[in-house]
């Protein structure tokens, strides 16, 4: 007869329900948030004094007084002292336990308080001559309302008993890893004796707690290594291609590409090449030049007489692409189709028949594009720019449609190597590791907000240059018409004082054809000033633009700032960041500031911000269901990590039951991971 949560009453089963418990098998993996220690008595003069003790002694007075405050107050006496006893609010039961002449043992904290050494609020157990104590350290588990310890406690030391603890792994493997039994280390964790090492329990060094990381990154990798499989177990069109239209391309661009650029858009027709779906990630800094790249295999694809997508996360991006695009491939006799969401209808419809005929070659558009139903006549490749911006969840939406195209994807959010080894495991990764020469590296300064006067005639002096600035706003997250009011004000105080020249505006208000008018404008430099909100984030390419300059940048955080930055050093002319902050500054400001004034290495900001954000924040999926990794933590069990990658291989290779049984145990009730 096993534990069924199923069979529990509703309201506990819906508490349980709240932490992430549907199954028994969750009550196992339930574990203790820290220890209470009650296998171990102190003499009262003994117990130390603000650290948990446990005492034990009688009741020698009680009292219920009203000064300074209704409380109980009671005296308890062992041997060797006594200790004050303080309730501030308490029920009859208590009064009862805390009766004269009763004998109680008490876990708490003794302070120096209000009569004298006491314990607030202790636990306080009634006990006879003969109550013993406890063998194993007592477990702290998280909780909720209405779930109180002892009844969690029981239902986890239940489960823990009929529960299947055998191992997973075979003996060998977990010789060979240095890893202990499962069986023993969810025992452990969850009952350990008092002689193991609290720091290596709540620092999770200790063996027990590598076993479970261990297995929980190991039915990671080993759910996405099978949705890697799975995919390319599909078929999807051979993309072969000449190459001639690429490099007709090619020989048309004022520049040659670099080493980076042609070793990826290798790997990427070598994919294109298979007879299975390509599900690649183009990772690049900023600037590094992807978009050629992926024109580049788009054209492939024409050529193999395929149709092409490209999605883009905001319309600036997505116009941008167009107009680049269709720049390079209209001289090839290539028809590209703009589809975005503010389309008029007419031109919707249209832009949609010339998808579905098949007559656009290129489909360039925001979310729009797949999210309405547009049917292409032969869609045989879906690149997505800035990818990390639709967020996992999104990267699966777009997999179902037109049957299975190969899929590029594009970040400028390097993305660091932990992160990549789990959460896109169920990737090809090429990285454009290098930038297009003659880039001279961008000065970041960081400036007091009360030195702005200054920087707006930096801002004069690189117009009269004929160099171009950006000015962007302050991020106000808790207002948006406030935002917005901010970016009105600081456009009419920059016109006023630089009345030589003209400055734009552009901001997340706008409809999308005057924002995208704003950006042309600013493109051929007919405004040399652009304020802006930070809807020019992501992707905008002006590389006469020298100055950046971020009000408020320490409310930013580190990718949308490096992002940013990103707008400018886009040529061979020197170009600066000017970051305005305003104090005092918070610790996580302050270390931001730090890693973007010291370094413009992408995969360093990257680190950092991953260091300082956590994973689920670092990946924006929070709401969209991945799981997120609960025992192992990316930055400290690298060694794990990598030996989790190396098993899942060699299972899947030579032990398909071994890791079936395996992803059974720890993915149960997860299934969303393996989809295709
Ligand atoms: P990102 O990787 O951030 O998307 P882009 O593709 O927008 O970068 O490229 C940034 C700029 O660098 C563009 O102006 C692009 O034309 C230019 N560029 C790309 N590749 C090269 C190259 N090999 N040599 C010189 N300039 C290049
Ligand atoms: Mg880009």
């Amino acid at each position: 007869m096993s534990l069924d949560i199923s069979t529990l009453p509703k309201a506990a089963a819906a508490r349980l329900a709240k932490l992430g418990i549907k199954r028994a098998f969750d009550l196992v993996l339930h574990l203790p948030l820290r220890y209470e220690d009650e296998t171990h008595l102190y003499p009262i003069v003994d117990a130390p004094v603000g650290a948990p003790a446990l005492v034990e002694g009688t009741v020698v007075h009680a009292e219920v007084t009203y000064r300074p405050r209704r409380q109980l107050v009671a005296r308890v006496a062992d041997a060797t002292g006594e200790l004050y006893v303080r309730l501030l609010n308490f029920y009859p039961n208590q009064q009862q336990q805390l009766a004269l002449g009763r004998r109680v043992r008490l876990l708490g904290e003794i302070r120096r308080g209000f009569f004298g050494e006491e314990m607030v609020h202790p636990k306080i157990r009634s006990v006879g001559e003969q109550t013993g104590l406890a063998e194993s350290l007592t477990p702290v588990y998280p909780t909720v309302n209405g779930l109180a310890q002892p009844a969690l406690r029981k239902l986890i030391a239940q489960a823990l008993k009929q529960c299947e603890l055998s191992d997973t792994l075979p003996p060998k493997l977990l010789d060979d890893l240095g890893l202990m039994p499962f069986a023993a280390a969810v025992q452990l964790l969850h009952h350990p004796t008092p002689d193991i090492a609290q720091r290596a329990l709540s620092e999770r060094t200790h063996a027990a707690w590598l076993r479970l990381k261990f297995d929980e990154l190991l039915a990671q990798q080993l759910s996405m290594r099978l949705a890697y499989r799975r995919r390319r177990e599909q078929t999807a069109p051979i993309l072969s291609a000449a190459g001639t239209l690429a490099q007709q391309l090619i020989a048309t661009l004022p520049f040659g590409l670099t080493g980076a650029q042609q070793r990826v858009l290798a790997e990427i027709r070598h994919d294109l090449a298979s007879p299975h779906p390509m599900q690649r990630l183009l990772q690049g800094d900023v600037g590094a030049g992807k978009t050629i790249v992926a024109a580049l295999a788009a054209l492939d694809a024409i050529e193999a007489g395929y149709q092409v997508a490209l999605m883009a996360p905001t319309e600036i991006l997505a116009e941008q692409h167009y107009k680049k695009l269709s720049a390079w491939l209209a001289p090839l006799g290539i028809e590209v189709a703009w589809l975005a969401g503010s389309l008029k209808p007419r031109a919707k419809a249209a832009a949609i028949a010339q998808v579905e005929s098949g007559a656009a070659r290129l489909a360039i558009g925001t979310h729009a594009l797949f999210q309405e139903s547009v049917a292409f006549a032969q869609l045989g490749l879906a690149i997505v720019d800035e990818q990390h911006r639709f967020g996992v969840h999104q990267r699966l939406a777009l997999r179902g449609k037109g049957g299975s195209p190969h899929q590029l994807m594009m970040s400028a959010t390097p993305i660091p190597r932990t992160l990549a080894m789990s959460f896109y495991a169920d990737l090809d990764v090429s990285v454009v590791d290098e930038l297009p020469p003659g880039r001279t590296p961008i000065k970041t300064r960081l400036v007091s907000d009360a030195r702005r006067e200054e920087m707006i005639e930096f801002v004069r002096k690189v117009a009269h240059e004929g160099r171009q600035a950006y000015w962007v706003c302050p991020l106000i997250e808790e207002s948006e018409a406030l935002e917005l009011q901010t970016a009105i004000d600081t456009h009419i105080a920059l016109a006023e004082a630089l009345p030589e020249y003209q400055v734009g505006l552009v901001h997340g208000r706008l409809k999308a054809a005057e924002k995208a008018e704003v950006m042309a404008a600013f493109a051929r430099n007919e405004l040399q000033v652009l304020v802006a909100t930070t809807v020019i984030e992501v992707g905008v390419d002006v590389p006469n633009a020298t100055l950046m300059v971020i009000e408020h940048a320490e409310r930013m955080g580190l990718a949308q700032l490096h992002q940013l930055r990103g707008r400018v050093g886009r040529g061979a002319l020197e170009s600066s960041c000017v970051l305005l902050y305003s104090g005092p500054l918070g610790e996580v400001a302050k270390q931001r500031l730090k890693v973007i004034f010291e370094t413009t290495d992408g995969f360093v900001i990257a680190r950092e911000d991953l260091r300082i954000r956590g994973p689920g924040e670092f990946l924006g999926s929070r709401q969209s269901g991945v799981p997120m990794l609960r025992f192992a933590d990316l930055e400290r069990d690298t060694d794990l990590l990598e030996q989790a990658r190396d098993v899942a291989s060699q299972l899947l290779e030579r032990a398909p039951a071994v890791a079936e049984a395996h992803l059974a145990r720890w993915l149960a009730g997860r299934e969303e991971l393996l989809k295709t």
